[in-house]
């Protein structure tokens, strides 16, 4: 079996930590999963939040495959029984000794030594300074810049579009050239979906759009302007040379999950005005991944960001990562794992992405179809090296 035991993880896919304290089983729980709906969404459909219902609620948690493995995987680093009322007391226990100190340990016994943080997310937000402050000195954290937030301020302000259009180019211009920020990042696939045509690249389809909107003729109106800012945010990706994530597939309950098919991206990168765009389809597009994957194969500067299909759909990591390689270059995959809330959904990540991305090339060793030295070079690349590349980061 390849041993990545010791390989260095880079999580190219990853948001600021809002529980940096100590929790309760209840707390950590709602921290950590990645569903299971909460209070505010059950008041929002009108029912009433009694113990019945929030214990309801901490069950379809507790019942994810992904939440057990992530217990049983804790307990065996902080040393303590596999129970959730176990690892949470070694868990509070560890952090009393130091958050910084804690998150250092975790990573260092899984590798993890550089992260790509889309600040987007949470909201409001946490200053690149704050995370970068609170993390240990071995991990690199390289900022990505979300485009959303933005385009909800300029349309709150409801200036007309010359001033519009000046100041979004201008804000992503400035978090690139002045703030640090590595690259763009966008989840359309949660407002509009993902069948973005081409040619709303042309700026009368952002005035129009933009001019509809303050009318309140709407109609598509904001599609059509959510469409031009991404063709808008590609092309300033590609006068910096910085990657863009694009999130695609499944996402929490909020997501437009009949409009985020990779494969509903497909006339927009292959548009020769793109083509020069480095584009990582976040999240593989699970559970469309294998689409990604062809994707990749297809078209040159498109990545695979294997996020979120690990750990959440847990017992598919493997799959996930066999599925996408079935067509994707070994050099255009990268891994990722979407945590957010707390530090340990990227430490449960790394180690069940390591093991997954160990045994689908070993898989393809034993069918002769790679050599091993092939594989453990492939291995390495996916869980850094591809990434590290695509930043432009010192290896
Ligand atoms: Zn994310």
């Amino acid at each position: 079996m390849i041993d990545t035991s010791r390989m260095p993880v880079l999580d190219v896919h990853a948001h600021p930590f809002v529980a940096r304290g100590e929790q309760d089983a209840a707390q950590f729980t709602n921290t950590i999963s990645f569903g299971g709906g909460s209070p505010a969404y059950m008041e929002q459909g009108g029912i009433a939040v009694d113990d019945a219902v929030l214990a309801e609620l901490q069950r379809n948690k507790h019942d994810v495959v992904y939440f057990r493995y992530t217990v049983h995987l804790l307990a065996e680093f902080l040393g303590c029984e596999p129970e959730l009322e176990a690892v949470i007391e070694a868990r509070n226990a560890a952090l009393r000794e130091g958050y910084t100190e804690y998150v250092a340990r975790l990573y260092d016994a899984c590798g993890l030594n550089a992260m790509v943080v889309d600040f987007g997310y949470p909201q409001p937000p946490i200053s690149v300074e704050q995370f970068d402050a609170e993390m240990p000195d071995s991990l690199e954290v390289v900022p990505i810049y979300r485009i959303e937030p933005l385009i909800v301020d300029l349309l709150a302000e409801r200036v007309g579009w010359d001033e519009f259009s000046r100041r979004y180019d201008e804000a992503i211009s400035h978090a690139i050239e002045h703030e640090g920020f590595k690259g763009v990042k966008s989840i359309i696939a949660y407002r509009t979906g993902l069948d973005v045509s081409p040619l709303s690249r042309t700026p009368d389809q952002g005035r129009l759009a933009l001019d509809a909107i303050h009318r309140g003729t709407g109609g598509n109106a904001t599609k059509k302007l959510r469409d031009h800012l991404l063709c808008r945010a590609l092309e300033l990706c590609m006068d910096y040379d910085v990657p863009m994530q694009i999130h695609t597939g499944m996402g929490d309950y909020e997501v437009n999950l009949t409009e985020c098919r990779p494969a509903l991206l497909m006339d927009l990168l292959r548009f020769p005005t793109f083509r020069a765009c480095h584009v990582l389809l976040v999240h593989t597009g699970y559970p469309y991944h294998a689409e990604a994957g062809y994707m990749a194969n297809v078209l040159p500067r498109v990545y695979c960001d294997l996020s979120e299909g690990i750990p959440f759909a847990g017992a598919a990591a493997r799959r996930i990562v066999a599925e996408v390689l079935e067509m994707a270059p070994l050099s255009k995959v990268v891994y990722g794992s979407d945590g957010y809330g707390a530090p340990e959904i990227n430490y449960v990540g790394a180690v069940l992405g390591k093991r997954a991305v160990a045994q689908a090339l070993q898989a393809l060793v034993d069918e002769g179809m790679l050599s091993q030295p092939e594989a453990t070079e492939a291995a390495r690349d996916i869980l850094s090296g591809n990434a590290r590349r695509l930043y432009h980061l010192d290896s």
